[in-house]
């Protein structure tokens, strides 16, 4: 392993010269310490790195380019819908009335933010043809959270205590699991068809008086969609169970297909995704849930309601007993929903065309690498907005496998596909253009990797070797992720930034 690079840089620790910061801060008055509590002071002045300002705004703005970024590339990394943010929405979430609002602000003097929220609320609902939303979950693994607490407590309020399994196919997301198991349920997991799509009668077989629900993923983390959803929705709703949706790969269906009108009981959306934040480095997003008929009592306290006269407000504490109750602070994460609301408007009612356009990026690519033949392309049908290929066949003939071509990917200026996820493809590639990359870069995409294929084939230690051109070289990733250690030390013992 190397941490070596042109372009990496010592820390400001590293860099810190006694006396550089000085004169620029101005100096506090001379009985400042005075006023703190004895006990609450430091016996020693902490050690911070002294430098002046131009000094540490070149090193952050430098590290800051090390990133890949969707700003900077093409970004396609499967089940995450890493679309173009446009700059409208910064500038929209940006605006005082929304960003300065203190969080505990009157409704009185919330106005426009409750009406933002409230009819964005109204649009998801539009679009997934649920009954109503709750904008409050932080993410979309805490609005599988929610849902699954509401047809917990949709079954408890009939009495119905003794439904303890939540059904979830092989290929589902690690997160549709884990929400089961928070929730207190036992994870049923039910193998897919052949053809990649749910297993009907496998389902069918599962099913019983001790279903709670069952989380499909339409289209499903394979990028199909699922031609018997119908039928499997009838089987669930005769089971006395409920259908839950993860909605992560709404971006296949906007305009096309509304979950609550095929009759899902409840979904989450990831706003973060479908509807574009900037979401590569792990958050905020938002997590939205729609439900039907069925789980509107349910719903997350408080929602936004509109009086009469046209004013907006939040439901006061106790006014509805049925709700869950709250899932986070406040009504979400505010920011991002301005994000959505924006993205939403700006489309307008072209929306179906984001769809229309990125499953079409994803056909395309699918089939110029499927026509090269260098990976395998396991599912012949047409994909939605993503596709899996796999380097099985590769692996066969060179020994190269999806993690070398993903690290050389890095060294063409593409950021890697997701790998070896969904688990239930060998050597997985899910690769996700999203509609918002142009043919060219496609073209190149596809080139890329194919030119990766036939180096393996002549110099198969370039893509073994890879990434060549990176920063950071090859890590070692079963370490990183079992004794991560992300904290710097001095080298020298000169300077102590923090004690032991
Ligand atoms: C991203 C994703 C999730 C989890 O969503 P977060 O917003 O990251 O919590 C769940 N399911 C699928 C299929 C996803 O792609």
């Amino acid at each position: 392993m190397s941490v070596t690079g042109p372009r990496l840089q010592p820390v400001l620790f590293e860099r810190s010269k006694p006396g550089r910061g000085d004169g620029k801060v101005p100096h506090p008055p001379k009985d400042a310490l005075d006023r703190v509590p004895s006990d609450q002071l430091r016996a020693a002045p902490p050690a911070l790195p002294e430098l002046n300002e131009p000094e540490v705004v070149r090193h952050y703005v430098n590290l800051s380019q090390l990133n890949h970024a969707v700003d900077t590339g093409f970004y396609p990394l499967g089940s995450c819908t890493m679309k173009f943010n446009p700059k409208l929405n910064e500038w929209a979430a940006r605006l005082p009335g929304f960003a300065g609002l203190h969080p505990e602000a009157p409704d009185e003097i919330a106005q426009g933010t409750l009406q933002l929220l409230f009819e964005l609320e109204a649009m998801l609902a539009e679009i997934s043809g649920m009954r109503a939303v709750s904008l409050q979950p932080a993410a979309g693994a805490q609005g599988e959270l929610t849902g699954i607490l509401m047809i917990r407590a949709y079954h408890r309020s009939r009495g119905d205590v003794e439904r303890t399994d939540v059904l979830v196919p092989d290929s589902a997301h690690g997160t549709n699991p884990a929400t089961a198991t928070m929730a207190g349920f036992r994870t049923v997991n039910v193998p897919s068809a052949p053809d990649g799509g749910v297993d009907v009668d496998a389902f069918r077989a599962a099913l019983g008086p001790r279903t709670a629900a069952v989380m499909v993923t339409n289209p499903s983390t394979l990028g199909l969609f699922e031609p018997r959803i119908g039928e499997l929705l009838s089987a669930v709703h005769e089971a006395g169970a409920l259908a839950y949706m993860d909605g992560a790969n709404l971006n296949a269906i906007l305009g096309r297909f509304k979950p609550g009108e095929a009759g899902f009981d409840v979904m989450h959306f990831n706003v973060h995704k479908t509807f574009s934040t900037p979401h590569g480095g792990g958050g905020p997003g938002a997590g939205p849930v729609g439900v039907g008929e069925t789980l509107l009592p349910f719903l997350p306290w408080p929602r936004v309601l509109r009086e009469t006269d046209g004013s907006f407000r939040r439901e006061r504490p106790g006014e509805r007993p049925t709700s869950i109750g709250r899932l986070r602070s406040f009504v979400g994460n505010t920011g991002v929903l301005v994000r959505a609301y924006a993205y939403i408007r700006a489309h307008g009612t072209a929306l179906a065309e984001v769809t229309n356009d990125a499953v079409l990026a994803a056909n395309y690519l699918k089939q110029r690498l499927a026509a090269d033949g260098s990976y395998d392309i396991p599912f012949g049908r047409p994909c939605k907005h993503e596709f899996v290929a796999s380097s099985t066949s590769l692996r066969k003939e060179t020994g190269v496998r999806t993690l070398d071509v993903a690290k050389r990917l890095i060294d063409f200026g593409f950021h890697p596909p997701t790998v070896y996820f969904p688990l239930t493809v060998d050597e997985a590639m899910l690769i996700e253009p999203t509609e918002t990359e142009s043919l060219e870069t496609l073209d190149a995409f596809a080139a890329a990797l194919i030119e990766i294929a036939a180096e393996a084939r002549s110099s198969p230690e370039i893509v073994t070797g890879a990434p060549q051109t990176a920063p950071v070289r090859r890590l070692d990733e079963a370490t990183a992720a079992r004794q991560p250690d992300l904290r710097w030390r001095p080298m020298t013992g000169r300077q102590m930034p923090c004690p032991d």
